[in-house]
């Protein structure tokens, strides 16, 4: 008896199944190929965010530009929760201050007022559009420009 003959489809058979198996495997390639394509695509338009540090009024503070790349455009600036410029904790606000968690000191509520917040999201809108000059900003930024 041959190999061949030892075979129950012979060679021909195992060709076809082989060739199935490729076809198979292709097949599921191409369509994880496509999957990742759209993935790619949804993640290009999500907006992104930049984070930044920056010192201000004796305080850390972490403001974030969110944006658009596809269109180039600033949606969202935040200044974020003033921290502890000692311990780099997030502060939080009690009502009648400002409260470290780590070394307990209390700073006045006005550390983080509108004009405090306001001066710090300018900063991270202007750092951000400094390297991205192309971009514009949503129009309720125009005044932190
Ligand atoms: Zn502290």
């Amino acid at each position: 008896m041959t190999p061949a003959e030892a075979l129950p489809w012979g060679i021909a058979g195992l060709s076809a199944v082989a060739a199935a198996a490729y076809a198979f495997a292709y097949s599921r390639a191409c369509r994880r190929a496509a999957q990742l394509e759209v993935e790619s695509a949804r993640l290009r338009e999500e907006p992104k965010t930049n984070e930044y540090r920056l010192e201000r009024f004796d305080l850390v503070w972490y403001p974030a530009v969110t944006y658009a790349e596809r269109d180039k455009l600033v949606v969202k600036a935040a200044s974020g929760v003033p921290h502890c410029k000692a311990c780099v904790a997030p502060l939080s606000s009690s009502g009648k201050g400002w409260k470290c968690p780590g070394c307990q000191t209390m700073r006045p509520e006005t550390i983080a007022d509108t004009a405090a917040t306001d001066s710090v999201m300018k900063e991270a809108l202007r750092f951000f559009l400094q390297r991205r000059a192309d971009y514009r900003v949503a129009p309720e930024l125009e005044r932190f420009k």
